[in-house]
């Protein structure tokens, strides 16, 4: 069986390094004796290096990442930056990018292929903003399909997809998360849908997590009956606990 994955997304939280390093220090003797899962810890750039410093059973991971290998692009943070901060896996095509900060596709895919070329594991986002019936929208696999274009087949085994439905991320009005049924779904659509860019071997190899409001009383239905390999969580991964139990649940699914 594929190994879980959970990994915290901070967003532009905590406010001060000492605050990112505590939180991750908790994490940290909170996920001890865990085995089996891995477990990424995305803050915001700047903390990066004091969360490194802190990390032993997590991994550190990125929120973003530019797609140039270095020059004149102010404000901008490279692949190789990250790798030499021991940096392995980068959130890609986050919605909170796409909607706000007018992410497009084309930037999405020339991301995910940096990093993939690079052995590095994008965290591809996807998701649809509304959901009308139970039928998988055709958003989603129109973003996989933009994003993994022209990268070469070999390389996908690494990539993860988060399902995200953008509805059911806690800061989204109105937000509630998906249920495992609808999870189960996801998962078989988004594997066909990378089946039909390489093959089956490759699909069945990309890990694919749901991210929406997870938190611990959830989490074991979305990797249970809903057959995700995982979970990106926002709100609930700054609760060191709520996170750490979050992981444990994780640990014991068959
Ligand atoms: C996210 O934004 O990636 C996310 C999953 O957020 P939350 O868990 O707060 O819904």
């Amino acid at each position: 069986m594929t190994k879980i994955l959970i990994v915290a997304n901070w967003k532009m939280n905590p406010d001060a390094p000492g605050r990112a390093a505590l939180l991750a220090n908790k994490i940290e003797r909170g996920i001890a004796r865990v085995r089996n899962v891995d477990v990424v810890l995305a803050p915001p750039f700047p903390f990066l290096l004091p969360i490194a410093a802190v990390v032993k059973k997590a991994k550190v991971g990125a929120q973003n990442v530019f797609w140039q290998d270095g020059g004149a692009y102010t404000g901008e943070v490279s692949w190789h930056q990250l790798k030499h901060l021991k940096v392995g896996y980068v959130i890609v095509g986050h919605s909170e990018r796409r909607y706000v900060l007018n992410e497009t596709d084309e930037m999405i895919n020339k991301k995910v292929s940096k990093l993939l070329e690079n052995g590095m594991t994008p965290i591809l986002c996807v998701g649809e903003r509304e959901r009308t019936g139970d039928d998988m929208p055709d958003a989603v696999g129109i973003q996989i399909k933009a994003a993994l274009e022209g990268v070469k087949k070999n390389l996908l085994k690494k990539l993860v997809i988060a399902y995200e439905p953008v509805w059911a991320i806690s800061t989204s009005p109105h937000a509630h998360p998906d249920n495992p049924e609808n999870a189960f779904r996801a998962v078989m659509y988004i594997r066909k849908v990378v089946a039909d860019l390489s093959n089956r071997a490759i699909a069945d190899a990309v890990r694919v997590i749901y991210g929406g409001s997870v938190h611990a009383k959830n989490i074991e239905g979305f990797l249970k009956e809903g057959g995700m390999q995982g979970a990106l969580v926002g709100g609930s991964s700054l609760d060191s606990s709520e996170f750490s139990e979050m992981v444990a649940i994780a640990s014991r699914i068959k």
